[in-house]
């Protein structure tokens, strides 16, 4: 349920009220909203009465929550959710775009993507050190060396670095090398790792697994938000379908769905929910006029010598052409593309 207080409430009312929720044993989120506070509680099933706290000081009413996922839900926070990450914002009216290679291969191909990509208009750079792939007889990453690679690349180029992370036992590590968590498709109901992001208090970005439905990608979210840590983004990257022409297929119908369920940021991976570059353009178009708040795509100096996910890999002149034509279609729906990061260093110099 959430107490939603009134507009004059004091911090010392709303203060008291946390200290009674917690005295319960349940957690209490805050949503301060442009008008009012609102506390989002939430325990571990065991029934909370309201009329523990409808007379209290400050209180307006309280009302349940109706979606079984609470703080991802925009009953509990109308406003859309957003966060600065290294000088652009994640979730405002700006579209962010994550690129680089599916893998980190070497420091040669990193850091020639990882400048091509910028240049070209990329904000976040993406590369996997830890591979989930689907067979254990391919490429699985270059794991503590693929990380220092990405650190060093955001060295080099100011972008900041999104990277998998694919055990709780590996996000202390990666934490200290990244700007942003990824937890794959293949590992969004891998709860014991969601509740470890979670704790990070670091941005996460969610991939929604291929046989996930809306609910259960919101549920995954709700893992990481229950440990207080609100800089959650949803990614779309195509689920199956009986479908065989592309290797997945993308839920484009998810973005609207997410945009009005969720205050969460929602992003697309038009790389992983195609599999071919020569869509991956088309479709990004698509989720920037759908609502997308962000474009998730892989890039590859050389795609044809890629370790993993070559064929859904764009050259970086294509991917130059994306980042134009999803500006175009940007500016059509009232949003922009946030200014280039290599823009941004023009202006400050
Ligand atoms: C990736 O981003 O390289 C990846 C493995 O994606 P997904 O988890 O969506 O398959
Ligand atoms: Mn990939």
């Amino acid at each position: 349920m959430m107490i939603v207080m009134r507009s004059n409430a004091t911090e010392t009312e709303i203060e008291t009220i946390i200290s009674r929720i917690e005295s319960f044993h349940l957690n209490a989120h805050i949503s301060k909203g442009i008008e009012r506070t609102v506390i989002g509680v939430v325990g571990d099933g065991r029934p909370v009465q309201s009329s523990q706290f409808i007379h209290m000081p400050g209180v307006d009413r309280i009302v349940p929550i109706s979606r079984p996922y609470k703080l991802a839900s925009r009953e509990f926070q109308p406003e859309d959710s957003s966060f600065p990450l290294d000088g652009v914002t994640i979730g405002g009216n700006e579209i962010v775009i994550m690129a680089g290679p599916c893998s980190v291969e070497s420091r040669e191909q990193l850091m020639e993507t990882a400048h091509a990509v910028k240049e070209a208009g990329a904000h976040i750079l993406r590369g996997g050190a830890y591979k989930p792939r689907t067979s254990p007889y391919s490429f699985q990453g270059l794991g503590l060396k693929g990380l220092e690679l990405l650190a060093e690349a955001r060295e080099e180029t100011g972008l900041a670095v999104v990277t998998e992370v694919t055990s709780p036992e590996l996000v202390p590590i990666v934490c200290d090398y990244a700007d942003m968590l990824q937890i794959g498709a293949r590992n969004m109901q891998n709860y014991v790792l969601l509740h470890e992001v979670g704790k990070s208090m670091k941005p996460v970005l969610l991939k929604r697994s291929f046989s996930a439905k809306v609910e259960d990608l919101l549920m995954a979210a709700e893992y990481i938000l229950s440990h207080g840590n609100r800089k959650v983004v949803l990614c779309e990257r195509g689920i199956r379908t009986f479908e065989t022409a592309t290797r997945n297929t993308t839920d484009i119908n998810a973005i609207p769905v997410l945009k009005s369920l969720t205050h969460l940021p929602v992003v697309l991976d038009p790389s992983h929910s195609t599999g071919h570059w020569e869509y991956v353009t088309a479709v990004a178009r698509a989720g920037v006029a759908v609502g997308a708040d962000g474009l998730v795509v892989e890039v590859h100096n050389h795609p044809g010598e890629a370790l993993s996910d070559g064929g859904q890999s764009l050259k970086p002149i294509r991917f130059a052409e994306l980042v134009t034509q999803a500006s175009a279609v940007a500016e059509a729906v009232g949003r922009k593309v946030a200014p280039s990061k290599a823009l941004q260093e023009v202006a400050w110099n």
